[in-house]
């Protein structure tokens, strides 16, 4: 968990961190992360790097990221794998219709929710994490 905000994170840091070796194509992708601030695909981050890194390259670098926990995947329902950056914990709401993401944050009927869930079940005794991801249409498409 890293607790900055994005705009206000030092790329060098966060990789050297994570015990990363600073390269050019590591500190490309951690900052589309950190201007953009949704979450992003492979094919977004190309085509925001102007092909300067192939994408293959850009894959391997994701799931690296992923693994060291800098990025965490987000399922929006798209064809390919979305990331964000695992800086704190919300969820999102994604518009069906044009794509359009927004974040929320957790809350306490959400947490309440959740023990209740635990608690009710006959086979699980623990959650260790969540994703929550909410589709509909945004104000624009509806
Ligand atoms: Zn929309
Ligand atoms: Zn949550």
């Amino acid at each position: 968990m890293l607790n900055k905000k994005p705009q206000n994170f030092d790329f060098k840091k966060l990789l050297k961190d994570n015990k990363y070796i600073i390269t050019p194509t590591r500190l490309a992708v951690i900052e589309t992360f950190c201007k953009n601030n949704r979450p992003i695909g492979a094919e977004f981050i190309c085509k925001k790097l102007n092909g300067k890194i192939n994408e293959a390259t850009v894959y391997r670098t994701l799931s690296s990221f992923e693994k060291s926990g800098i990025l965490r995947k987000v399922d929006l329902r798209k064809d390919s794998t979305y990331f964000e950056l695992n800086n704190d914990h919300h969820h999102h709401i994604v518009c069906t219709k044009c794509g359009e993401i927004e974040d929320f944050k957790e809350n306490i009927e959400i947490e309440k929710l959740l023990k209740k869930v635990v608690v009710d079940s006959k086979k699980f005794k623990s959650i260790e994490e969540h994703s929550l991801e909410l589709f509909g249409l945004c104000r624009v498409c509806n």
